[in-house]
């Protein structure tokens, strides 16, 4: 089966809209680095184009109409953007769900410590990474402390020019001997992820002198005392901005592409519905994907489910029948990164059923490991609909699976929904060097999910 290389189908225009929606995109990765500072963004956009509160609309006792346009947010880490369509809701919504936390190093509640006259904070890592990757790397630190009276502090330390970078040591070559014979995985350990912080005594400190300086900077220049630590979200995550990739400048190296590169798409592609679709769309974006999708503000909480219910009300009568039925009438795109073949790597992948650099947006039917384990294997009526959508709108798509059979595996939201009895498949950007500090994606790949999202939001079945 023969696909086209989305570059080769642009004309000049189609590939100046590349390059523009590819330049926003970067903005939004690299204001966009943990889940908090993304629905912060996805807010304020939305509401520039119109989006209205759920809480808002709860209260002004108006019925929700075709073409209204809703936003909802939780804890400040989930968030729901609905455009209101002619059909009623029990017939089911068009949804297109990305994540947006990614792989990092979360801060440990109490981690401020000193040794051999250096300070550091301690950390527990977060999602799947390879820990040797994280390094001799120039790291920020990004995050909410919450006050003693309950008053939230923002802030990220590492971003611009004047601000220091923190970072992890690795051991210096000259004695790696012993290091070296280690298996990857052990190489670096979990314990060993230290952050370090600084390296000045404070002078008359009674213990700990470096310590002391740092908790007497934390205070002054950040007003953070040490046991606040206790009640705050510190991620740790690379330092810098995303740059343009390739000689060509045709990919985009950044942080965070796993998931934000579906994210932006689906956001972008729900801003662009101008008049009331057919079925009510919705543009998904969830926490803790990287963790299993868990807790109040991951795709296994209910608020998504109670949202949909709010709508059901707003529009029309509510009932839990019609809540359930416009869940499981649902269709849906698991909007999640996939692999890219790796020439350099290729025994891992097969190369008939891998995704490729530039062939635009990628279908996993199933994903899962150890014989699609834990896949939701969209059913082959849907892929149908699905392509047909594509095939109409002129988007490049390839099909794919993550690699070899019994070489490993991932897993996304898909099976989550799909338990509503929603038809789901997973459809995303396929990414190179997933889960490492820096990930590589194509700028032709993230505009087709763009071009592809649109279409399945405003499709008429
Ligand atoms: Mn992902
Ligand atoms: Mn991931």
């Amino acid at each position: 089966m023969l696909r086209q290389n989305a570059w080769n189908v642009y004309s000049e225009e189609d590939a100046k809209q590349v390059e523009a929606f590819a330049r926003s995109y970067r903005n939004f990765l690299d204001y966009g680095k943990t889940e908090r500072e993304c629905v912060k963004q996805i807010k304020a956009i939305a509401k520039e184009k119109g989006f209205v509160d759920l809480e808002e609309v709860m209260n002004s006792n108006k019925k929700l109409v075709p073409g209204d346009k809703v936003i909802m947010t939780h804890m400040g880490k989930l968030a729901a953007l609905f455009v209101i369509g002619k059909k009623p809701l029990e017939q089911g919504l068009h949804i297109v769900g990305a994540h947006i936390d990614s792989p990092r190093m979360d801060l440990k509640q109490n981690p401020l410590f000193e040794d051999g006259s250096l300070a550091y904070l301690d950390t527990h890592y977060y999602g799947g990474v390879k820990k040797y990757q994280w390094v001799t790397q120039p790291l920020a630190l990004h995050g909410v402390v919450v006050k003693k009276d309950g008053s939230v502090l923002e802030f990220t330390i590492g971003e611009k020019d004047e601000d220091p970078v923190l970072g992890i040591s690795d051991l210096l070559i000259h004695v790696s001997q012993n290091q070296l014979e280690k298996k990857a995985s052990v190489v670096i350990e979990g314990e060993d992820l230290n952050l370090i912080v600084g390296s000045k005594p404070l002078e008359d400190a009674e213990s700990d002198p470096v310590k002391a300086m740092i908790v007497k900077v934390l205070e002054e220049e950040y007003n953070i005392e040490e046991e606040d630590f206790v009640r705050a979200e510190l991620e740790v995550v690379p330092a810098g901005k995303s740059r343009d990739f390739g000689l060509d400048r045709s990919m985009i190296l950044g942080y965070g592409h796993d998931d934000k590169c579906c994210a932006y798409p689906t956001l972008q592609a729900i801003l662009s519905i101008d008049e009331a679709p057919e079925y009510t769309a919705m543009a998904l974006f969830t926490d803790k994907e990287e963790i299993g999708s868990v807790g109040a503000t991951g795709s296994h909480s209910r608020v998504i489910e109670n949202t949909v219910a709010e709508l059901c009300a707003l529009t029309g009568e509510y009932s839990d029948l019609k809540t359930r039925r416009a869940m499981q009438h649902s269709r849906v795109l698991s909007a999640d990164v996939t692999s890219v073949f790796d020439p350099t790597y290729a025994a891992e992948f097969e190369k008939k059923n891998t995704a490729f650099m530039g062939l635009g947006l990628t279908i996993n039917k199933y994903t899962g490991s150890r014989g699609k384990s834990g896949a939701n294997d969209a059913s082959a009526e849907y892929v149908a609909a699905v392509t047909r959508i594509f095939d109409d709108n002129k988007v490049a798509f390839q099909t794919s699976e993550i690699g070899k059979v019994d070489h490993g595996g991932g897993g996304t939201i898909a099976y989550i929904l799909g338990n509503y009895g929603a038809e789901v498949v997973d459809c995303g950007v396929p990414v190179m060097s997933m889960h490492a500090p820096y990930e590589i994606i194509s700028k032709a790949d993230l505009y087709e999910a763009y071009k592809g999202y649109l279409a399945f939001m405003k499709h008429k079945r």
